[in-house]
């Protein structure tokens, strides 16, 4: 499970600029396909579209054979971990906030995921285990310990397909090193992932997409994108 597939999309957000035109691509189960391309390209708009925030406005957009306007926007989303760019924290312990989406979930389990996002150490190092705050009172989360959070709460999840949007977030080196390496371990667990922008994240992907303007411009792998120019 996790197959997506774009008919031939398009998508406009108002009647006279169309946004994305002719998207057509197929990612089989448990692969990763990057979406990149310069800012206002459409690739949050993608991202958007599979996550049925918005419908397609032609063309069809399926999960598994599913065309998403067939199917209810709770059970598109249950299907879908999101990480958004910018992760909102519950003002609660990191442990809570990696388990909400699993109540069920052992602290065992917890801690794996933790360990599996790149945040274990992280964790381990807060006084008194998880018992630490977050936000206002507590730790100071930088943006990528936050999407490492949030890319915990999914790995617990386990759901056919995750979604990065890492849109216009400006990572460092190493925070960059990291969330690469929390992805290849989510990548491990058969999941699908979408990542949508930066180039350098994405070595790994079995399918990167260029995209401009709303048009798919190129597509490839890393080393037959680099070997055109
Ligand atoms: P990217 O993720 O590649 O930066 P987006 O998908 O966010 O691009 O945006 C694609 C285009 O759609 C841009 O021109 C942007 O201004 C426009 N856009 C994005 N969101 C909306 C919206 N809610 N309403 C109208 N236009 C939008
Ligand atoms: P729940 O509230 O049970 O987590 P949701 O479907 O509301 O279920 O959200 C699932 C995940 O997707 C959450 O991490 C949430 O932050 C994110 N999410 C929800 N709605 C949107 C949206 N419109 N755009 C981006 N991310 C979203």
């Amino acid at each position: 499970t996790g197959v997506i597939r774009f008919e031939d999309v398009a998508f406009h957000y108002d009647h006279d600029r169309p946004i994305l035109r002719g998207i057509s691509f197929e990612v089989p189960a448990g692969a990763t396909v990057a979406i990149v391309g310069p800012s206002g390209a459409g690739k949050s708009t993608i991202s958007r579209l599979l996550f049925r925030f918005y419908d397609a406005t032609s063309g069809r957009v399926t999960i598994d054979g599913q065309d998403l306007r067939d199917v209810t926007q709770a059970s598109v989303r249950a299907a879908i971990g999101m990480v958004p760019q910018d992760t909102v924290l519950f003002n609660e312990t990191i442990a809570y906030n990696i388990r909400y989406g699993r109540p069920d979930a052992s602290d065992e389990e917890v801690r794996e995921a933790a360990r599996m996002a790149q945040i274990g150490d992280f964790i381990a190092s807060l006084p008194k285990g998880f018992d630490t705050e977050v936000g206002e009172r507590g730790l100071k989360l930088s943006g990528g310990e936050k999407q490492r959070v949030a890319i915990a709460r999914t790995i617990l999840k386990a759901p056919p397909i995750l979604i990065l949007d890492e849109a216009t977030s400006a990572l460092d080196t190493h925070t960059e090193r990291e969330i690469q390496s929390a992805l290849d371990q989510v990548s491990r667990n058969r999941t699908t992932l979408v990542i949508a922008h930066r180039l350098s994240t994405v070595v790994n992907a079995r399918i990167i997409l260029v995209l401009e303007k709303g048009r798919i411009v190129e597509r490839g792998t890393h080393a037959e994108l680099l070997a055109m120019d």
